[in-house]
């Protein structure tokens, strides 16, 4: 059943439908988390990248500087070196120019060949000589005949060490002695870094086993973040420049963009956090509509009440599966409708109508019985309720109906009616057989009276003739009169007799004792009631037609009620045709033979017998004569069911009546 108020099924619950937005969202934080770190090592590897650079330029510098101070001794020394050396005032004139130029310069001394000081300018020499490493530079410089530097010596924590240049001097290929510069490391390093650096950055010299004999830090210590060793390339010696930058690593906190990262972070987290509590609250609501609606379509799907809503312009909007069971359509052909509906019979349409404009003023009928049709043509009649559809904004948008169809309890109510009906006849018919027995017991007595009194009368009579006879000859005219008088009396009579006879029968019909059956001819039976219904016919301006087959059979039936059944018969053709033309009036009385039985038909040209007259023809009561009894018929058919036979009515071609009842051949029933 389609519901307008369904709710789609939600999409199944997968891992998949959570999995992948929280992995996604996983993911956004981690690139927005690793953003800021990425900058962060950018930075970093900046400012390593720039540190090295930056030590590579003093190492350079340094460099210089003592390859300078390689050139200006190697000129000296080529000058020292040859055939004439020069004066002792020259001498310390260019030893002094050489420290003036170079700072680091801490003394320079002339050795000869065989070691032995020749001329010395600037600080002492050691007490015990050259270090060991100095010897081994000197050795060695003479050995390659280029210049070499000794091993750092004599730092302390206060000075920086010094480090010693052996330059061999040769003359036309001959050692003729060395020139020894020594340099102060740390005026090396103070006098030609220049001081921006050392703000930045920590500086230090470092020999050999990595001990500090040079240092300048004027920015402070380093923070060993971004560091970097170069050795400075001098020939025999190891030392190596060492820089640590006084800069910490970059903060990440700090960093604005961390800061909003962060921010949004947590912003996003929340606000999927409170997404997913509503999604959450949501779906729980969902499902508890769902769960309502399932057990409200359950309802209506078992109820025997027909639910329909329409809205307010009459338009089905929703049936339930009992309405299309009471108007036998299915919910599709009644949906989306509007009047005039495919139920409605075509009997009560103005009522439908009527009600139909008054839900469209707005105001419908609150209950109402009425009539559906169903396509089969089968009428239901059904007991409706209105009421008025409200939205949940308190709009009133349609009609709710249910309807109840109450055939069973029309059903019900027809059944009491009829019931009640036949008990009120059963009750006037009983009272009706007790009426008829007491008439019989009492009309008897009379009857009796008067039979006897015309008998007593005829007796008379006879003896006034008989004397009249034996007297003077009688006038013709008294002796007819006296004729009719006796015919007259013994009409009476027999009259009487057969009324005596009537009375006993009907009471033995109320009794309801067996019949006195005997083998009657019909004709004879045709005979007995000929003259009266002859009388009646005159009066009535009828002409009586009787056709009876001589070689008919007899029939086995009480006499007496046969003739009464033809008596009323007769009697009620005569009355129906009362309205019509003198020369139609025409009563035929026809018996025929059958196969074991014998029709007796009566037919008349009268007003004949419409639909809803011959639906009640039989009932006791049922009269459409103002003067009527209505048991004329009713007795009839008793009559002849008494006697194993059928009385029907039928519509006589020409107009009128044809009332046909069989009776049992005589020879069918009993054995010869
Ligand atoms: P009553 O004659 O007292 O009315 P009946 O039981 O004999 O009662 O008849 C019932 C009704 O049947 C009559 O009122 C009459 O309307 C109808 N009826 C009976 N016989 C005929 C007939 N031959 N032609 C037309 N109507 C008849």
């Amino acid at each position: 059943m389609k519901n307008p108020f369904s709710i789609p099924r939600p999409v199944p619950d997968g891992p998949w439908r959570w999995l992948v937005p929280v992995l996604l969202v996983l993911l956004f934080l981690l690139v927005l988390l690793w953003l800021p770190w990425q900058a962060r090592q950018m930075e970093s590897n900046e400012r390593q990248e720039q540190l090295i650079a930056d030590t590579l330029w003093v190492e350079q510098t340094l460099r210089f500087e003592l390859a300078r101070s390689e050139e200006a001794l190697a000129t000296f020394g080529a000058d020292l070196a040859a055939e004439a050396p020069p004066a002792p005032e020259v001498l310390q004139a260019r030893l002094a120019q050489m420290f003036k130029n170079g700072h680091e310069l801490r003394r320079i001394a002339w050795l000869d060949a065989d070691g032995r000081l020749l001329a010395v300018r600037g600080i002492d020499l050691p007490g015990g000589g050259l270090t060991q490493s100095s010897r081994e530079a000197q050795a060695m410089s003479r050995t390659t005949r280029a210049g070499r530097y000794s091993d750092a010596y004599g730092a302390t924590p206060a000075h920086g060490g010094l480090i010693d240049y052996h330059l061999p001097l040769y003359r036309q290929g001959r050692f003729t002695g060395s020139l020894v510069a020594t340099y102060s490391l740390q005026t090396l390093l103070d006098e030609n870094v220049p001081w921006w650096f050392a703000q930045d950055n920590a500086l230090s010299l470092l020999d050999r086993d990595d001990h500090v004999v040079a240092q300048r830090a004027a920015g402070g210590p380093g923070h060993g973040v971004y560091t970097h060793k170069r050795a400075l390339d001098l020939p025999g010696a190891q030392i190596a420049l060492s820089t640590d930058s006084v800069k910490g690593a970059p903060k990440l906190l700090p960093n604005l963009l961390v800061g909003s990262v962060i921010v949004l972070a947590l912003g996003l987290v929340m606000s999927l956090a409170a997404l997913w509590r509503h999604i959450a609250r949501t779906i729980a609501a969902e499902n508890a509509l769902r769960q309502q609606m399932a057990f409200r379509t359950a309802m209506e799907n078992s109820l025997l009440t027909g639910l329909r809503a329409r809205d307010l312009e009459g338009r089905v909007t929703y049936v339930n599966p009992a309405f299309c069971r009471i108007v036998g359509l299915p919910a599709h052909e009644l949906l989306g409708r509007k009047p005039p509906m495919a139920y409605w019979a075509p009997e009560a349409m103005a009522d439908y109508e009527y009600r139909f404009r008054k839900v469209l003023e707005g105001q419908a009928v609150p209950q109402f019985e009425t009539v559906f049709q169903r396509p089969d043509g089968v009428r239901v009649p059904v007991l409706v309720f209105e009421a008025p559809l409200v939205d949940s904004h308190g709009r009133h948008t349609g009609w709710m109906s249910s309807i109840l169809d109450i055939t069973d309890r029309k059903r019900a109510e027809e059944l009491a009616r009829q019931q009640q009906e036949k008990l009120e006849t059963s009750a006037r018919l009983a009272t009706m057989g007790e009426i008829s027995s007491m008439l019989a017991h009492e009309l008897n007595q009379p009857l009796a009276a008067i039979s006897s009194y015309t008998a007593g009368a005829l007796n008379v009579l006879d003896k006034v003739r008989d004397d009249a006879a034996a007297g003077p000859a009688p006038s013709s005219s008294s002796s007819s009169s006296l004729g009719m008088l006796k015919r007259a009396l013994e009409q009476a009579n027999t009259q009487a007799r057969r009324a005596g006879q009537i009375i006993r029968s009907v009471h033995e019909f109320v009794k309801k004792r067996e019949p006195r059956r005997e083998i009657v001819p019909v004709q004879h039976v045709i005979d007995g009631i000929r003259a009266l219904v002859d009388l009646q016919a005159r009066q009535s301006y009828v002409t009586l037609q009787v056709e009876c087959p001589p070689d008919l059979p007899p029939v086995l039936a009480d006499r007496v009620l046969l003739e009464q059944v033809l008596l009323n018969l007769t009697r009620n053709a005569i009355e129906s045709m009362q309205d019509i033309a003198r020369e139609r009036r025409v009563l035929r009385i026809a018996a025929a033979q059958g196969d074991a039985h014998v029709s007796v038909s009566v037919i008349d040209n009268g007003h004949g017998i419409p639909p809803e007259v011959a639906e009640r023809l039989f009932s006791p009561f049922f009269s459409t004569k103002a003067e009527g009894m209505g048991m004329g018929l009713s007795i009839c058919r008793t009559a002849i069911e008494f006697h194993g036979g059928t009385l029907t009515h039928a519509d006589n071609p020409g107009g009128g009546t044809v009332f046909t009842f069989t009776l049992q051949q005589a020879q069918a029933t009993i054995p010869t």
